[in-house]
């Protein structure tokens, strides 16, 4: 958001200097060229990537003597805002209100802006005024809409967020559905957390029918039909989830096992067979070995454990090597293996196991809303480190940033 305003500032501020000079005279000049070189100030701190020296350039020429165009004035409040200077931002879009002589659809823009600064600043009422008026002029709809939307997810109102999102349908495109399945299966767990797994159901449900691709629904559901009994229907629900995204695969795990009753070891690992068609990750490898351990013999698993570690290596996989087969297969040496796989837990217990895909923000435990951007089922499970053709090589995380 920040980088789009830099790159739309320099085109309002030339705008209005273009304006201006139009009619400006030759006694005007002198105070022109001073101006004009505020303006190129910062436009050359833009240009240098100096954000900070850039905006207070372009406020010096906006506090300059003369008048400015609406979209100079527009431009320069939303950089302040964006900069976080919040009160400033909110008392420059109020005196755009009432000293500028600004047309309707002028001030519904500056009302707008005016809505963000009370979002940023936390003052929701106040904000959330101002959007229940915008929404009944067509030239901020749609932007009200989505802001309130945002507002009530902030206030956690899920269900006036949901109500919002049916009314407005024409708006309802794919990002505002998948949040919607996010808010319904809020809900969801509300019912679940009071033992109400008919209506929690309901929910997860209404949640996988606005976005069938919602992760978050289809366990949720697999989970409530585990704890009824009904896990061939869980099953189901765990393929969906598998279905949607393959990258979840270390998350359905437990909930898979918990479908099939002893006995039924074969039909597990079936099932498991066929994930690895779409995943190579370690804890699925690992569940795959378990079973046929207990199944088959330690030498077919170690067997089957060393194919995929060669194809995917990976240093859950090396631990698990040491851990859970050498010391079975090779009681001997058991102590140089306990030690080696000691090495190993250690490095691994300082890894996170979820990452942010849009943001990179870390956790070792999985949030369905990244905590730092704030996004829904970004976060995906992290596997710790792995050698790449040159050597190991860790996963790069970028700075997350503010969103836009
Ligand atoms: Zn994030």
């Amino acid at each position: 958001m920040f980088e789009l305003l830099f790159l739309l500032l320099p085109v309002a501020v030339f705008y209005g200097y273009v304006m201006g000079s139009r009619q400006a005279n030759k006694s005007q000049q002198s105070e022109k060229t001073r101006k004009i070189g505020f303006l190129t100030k910062g436009i050359n701190y833009f240009l240098y990537r100096d954000k900070e020296k850039a905006v207070d350039e372009f406020i010096r020429y906006y506090d300059s003597d003369g008048e400015h165009s609406f979209e100079e004035g527009l431009a320069l409040g939303t950089l302040l805002r964006e900069r976080g200077d919040l009160e400033k931002a909110i008392r420059f879009h109020n005196n755009l209100l009432t000293t500028a002589k600004i047309e309707p659809v002028q001030r519904t823009a500056v009302l707008l802006e005016l809505a963000r600064d009370f979002m940023s600043s936390g003052l929701l009422d106040k904000a959330e005024d101002i959007l229940r008026e915008l929404i009944s002029y067509n030239s901020a709809k749609k932007a009200s809409v989505r802001l309130l939307v945002t507002l009530y997810e902030q206030e956690k109102e899920w269900q006036r967020a949901i109500d919002l999102i049916d009314s407005f349908k024409q708006f309802a495109d794919e990002g505002i559905l998948k949040r919607q399945s996010e808010f319904y299966c809020e809900l969801g767990n509300e019912s679940y957390s009071r033992k109400n797994y008919a209506k929690a159901n309901d929910y997860f449900k209404k949640a996988s029918i606005v976005n069938k691709g919602c992760v978050r629904a289809y366990l949720n559901m697999a989970k409530i039909m585990i704890e009824i009994g009904q896990t061939k229907n869980a099953l189901t629900y765990i393929q969906e989830a598998v279905k949607s995204d393959p990258e979840m695969i270390p998350i359905c795990l437990k909930s898979l096992a918990k479908c099939f009753y002893p006995g039924q070891e074969l039909q597990h690992l079936e099932v498991l067979n066929s994930w690895l068609q779409l995943s190579d990750s370690p804890q699925l490898v690992m569940a795959v070995a378990d079973l046929i351990m207990a199944n088959k013999t330690p030498e077919e698993a170690e067997a089957f454990v060393m194919r995929l570690l060669k194809k995917s290596p990976s240093f859950e996989l090396f631990s698990y090597i040491l851990g859970n087969l050498y010391e079975g297969l090779d009681p001997k040496n058991q102590e140089r293996f306990a030690v080696l796989k000691s090495i190993m837990d250690a490095h691994l217990a300082g890894n996170y196991r979820y990452i942010c895909k849009h943001c990179g923000f870390k956790s070792s435990v999985l949030f369905w809303q990244c905590p730092s951007c704030h996004r829904w089922e970004q976060m995906k499970p992290h596997q710790i480190s792995e050698w790449g053709a040159g050597g190991v090589r860790t996963v790069a995380v970028e700075k997350p940033e503010k969103d836009g």
